[in-house]
């Protein structure tokens, strides 16, 4: 609930000595507007005729109930114009889409807390066009008969992967908790120590497997196992193996992980699968870009893992999902079970999804898919941008420079792993503190995330789309021409 608050101007302090204090408050609170006569004022009638009056009357007493308790913690009550007003602005708020568009200038590719992968052109229409209207999300169109919303997916997935099967869940975190209560419930799941790891937002492999009615046996340690460790700890309970990226650290030095095809080969003889969470989604080579190897969905299915799990939403660049690619028989055990209604696709999500992996299919991801987009722009390229902002802002009397800077992955990919770029950096002295400055340019019309390096903010554009630069520049212009 939105509460009214005293303005600096309405906290006249009341002095609070004794009686006359408490005789204050109560004319006080006698002398406020009732509900009635505050919705039947002029300012509020075409709030009334717009909403109706159920919804201006309960703000109102909302607005009221706050003035009431601040008048009660020693505030003067505010004017009648100003409660009407409050009035208005908890309606203004109420009808701002929400979460709002902000532009990421951090440089880090997948935000998590910014929403991960802006999505394509052609997965944003394909969401519109499904959710304006109904579709063919569980109707088979050829025999009239129901469908499956799997199938929508089914062979752009096996096409982009190999696998024989797939299935899209709502996250990558619900994929494998369908995937290991499916599979092995009741049942042991054998894990090397190095990666019992803990993804980020508390969602930890050990918990999961609990949850999904699971044992978790750790073979191996930190650095080290070997598939000897698999070997010596499997037994007639043993219902997977899994495997888990570390997606958000790096062991280096004296280390060994165990090859996929080792443990696909020792699962084999006793009907084990594979399970293999891969994390981020990359599709396509990382190392191409400079980057460190990533691992694929594609070389996990041919090495002969059972199942793959990965997000839609990191490196694939779609809408959040969770994707599992496998054997048929495995991925048709996830479907089958009850879980897998709680934790189902929506159809917007379905029809982005689908739209992004053609771009894959297509050959096109590079210069369609956004994540991808701004992954493969050379420092150059970055470097011209942030040029081209630092002249249209010294045009219009705003310094700025333009510095080398480092981009992150980010997302639960490639850990410490960073791209060569370029950034606009805005000198601390002369325009306030570095925080003072990340601050304002939140505050603007379109909010602007930026961040502090070596005491001075830097806009990397990078991860700025392309349509955005006005709003840049703006916003640049706007915190530093106060
Ligand atoms: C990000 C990540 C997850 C969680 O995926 P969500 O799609 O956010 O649910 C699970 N495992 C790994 C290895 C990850 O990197």
């Amino acid at each position: 609930m939105v509460e009214y608050q005293p303005t600096a101007g309405v906290a006249t302090s009341v002095v609070a000595i004794g009686s006359w204090h408490s005789m204050t408050i109560s004319t006080e609170l006698r002398n406020l507007p009732s509900v009635e006569r505050v919705v039947n004022g002029e300012m509020l009638s075409a709030a009334v005729d717009a909403h109706g009056r159920e919804v201006v009357v309960e703000l109102t007493r909302e607005v009221l109930g706050g003035i009431r308790k601040s008048v009660l913690a020693g505030n003067a009550a505010p004017p009648g114009l100003q409660i009407a007003e409050a009035v208005l602005d908890l309606i203004a708020g109420l009808s701002e889409p929400s979460p709002r568009p902000v532009i990421n200038a951090t440089g880090v590719v997948i935000h998590t807390n910014l929403g991960r992968a802006p999505l394509s052109d052609a997965a944003l229409a394909a969401a519109d066009a499904v959710g304006r209207g109904y579709s063919d999300l569980e109707i088979d169109l050829g025999t009239g008969r129901r469908g499956s919303r799997q199938a929508h997916l089914q062979s752009l997935l096996r096409r982009l992967t190999g696998a024989e099967a797939a299935l899209a869940v709502n996250n990558n975190a619900s994929a494998l908790l369908l995937g290991l209560s499916a599979l092995a419930a009741g049942r042991e799941v054998i894990v090397s120590r190095g990666e019992a790891v803990e993804i980020g937002g508390g969602f930890r492999i050990p918990d999961v497997l609990r949850q999904s009615g699971c044992t978790l046996v750790d073979v191996g340690t930190t650095n080290r196992t070997y598939v000897r460790d698999y070997a010596d700890a499997m037994n007639d309970q043993t219902g997977a193996f899994l495997k888990a990226h570390a997606s958000n650290f790096r062991v280096e030095g004296f280390t060994a992980f165990v090859d996929e095809r080792d443990l696909v080969a020792l699962g084999e003889t006793s009907g084990v699968p594979v399970l293999h969470d891969v994390g981020s989604g990359a599709l396509l080579p990382t190392e191409r870009y400079g980057l460190a190897h990533e691992p694929t969905p594609q070389e996990s299915i041919a090495a002969g893992v059972g199942l793959v799990f990965f997000s839609g939403d990191k490196l694939l660049g779609g809408p959040q999902a969770g994707i599992v690619v496998g054997k048929r028989d495995l991925v048709a055990q996830l479907e089958r079970h009850p879980l897998a209604r709680a934790v189902r696709i929506d159809k917007i999500s379905l029809a982005s999804l689908t739209a992004t992996l053609a771009h894959y299919v297509m050959g096109e991801a590079e210069t369609r898919v956004p994540v991808w987009r701004m992954i493969s722009a050379t420092a150059e390229d970055v470097r011209a941008r942030a040029d081209k902002w630092r002249v249209t802002l010294a045009n219009h009397q705003v310094e700025a420079g333009v510095e080398p800077a480092r981009s992150a992955i980010g997302g639960g990919s490639l850990p410490g792993e960073t791209l060569p770029s370029w950034a606009l950096a805005i000198n601390p002295s002369a325009n306030g503190t570095p925080e003072a400055i990340l601050s304002a340019l939140r505050g603007q019309p379109t909010p602007v995330v930026a961040r502090i390096e070596e005491d001075t903010v830097r806009l990397d554009p990078r991860t700025v789309l392309p349509e955005q630069d006005d709003d840049v520049i703006n916003a640049v212009a706007a915190v530093l021409a106060r």
